[in-house]
């Protein structure tokens, strides 16, 4: 399973998720779970 931060759209690395539900990278604490529509929309944005 891939996660990806909803701020800023990294990929988020799920042991990160696993131990603080956060972003690494701007501190998010939105994190979504990696499926095929978001990966579509984020090629659509
Ligand atoms: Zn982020």
């Amino acid at each position: 399973m891939e996660y990806i931060c909803f701020q800023c759209k990294k990929n988020v690395d799920p042991e990160q998720v696993d131990k603080r539900i956060r972003c690494p990278f701007c501190g998010s604490k939105i994190i979504l779970k990696k499926i095929t529509n978001i990966e579509r929309k984020v090629k659509a944005l």
